[in-house]
């Protein structure tokens, strides 16, 4: 998608602190961290949310899962993380191309989830 910041970051347009990739998927830092570890997986297909998924981008969905634990591990969260999944305007989703939030390295406190 031409005006898609992640699909710029995938095709390497634009510079990224990758902490994993593979042929389906991408990891990388976070600009604007929310928390001292916070990466963004995203599968290498462009779609904005899960509604607007076909078949072969579910299958790309399921390998960032799968995945997510070893990108984890390599990060250094021991204690556990948190995963969000922005979808559209009342979540805040602000990059519309489907992103898995992991967040971690603190205590994440007390807060909505
Ligand atoms: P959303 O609010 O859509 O769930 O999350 C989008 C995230 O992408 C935000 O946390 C934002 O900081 C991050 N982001 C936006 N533009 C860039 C960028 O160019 N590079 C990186 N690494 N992260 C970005
Ligand atoms: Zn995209």
């Amino acid at each position: 998608m031409a005006d898609c910041i992640f699909c710029k970051i995938i095709a390497g347009e634009i510079p990224s602190d990758k902490v994993y990739e593979d042929e389906d998927i991408l990891a990388f830092r976070d600009i604007q961290p929310q928390a001292k570890v916070h990466v963004l997986v995203v599968p290498k297909s462009h779609f904005a949310t899960l509604a607007e998924m076909d078949e072969e981008q579910a299958e790309l969905v399921r390998k960032c899962m799968v995945k997510i634990p070893e990108i984890a591990k390599s990060l250094g969260l021991s204690n556990g993380y948190r995963l969000i999944i922005n979808q559209g305007k009342d979540a805040g989703q602000t990059v519309h191309h489907l992103h898995i939030h992991i967040l971690g390295g603190q205590d994440m406190g007390e807060k909505m989830l």
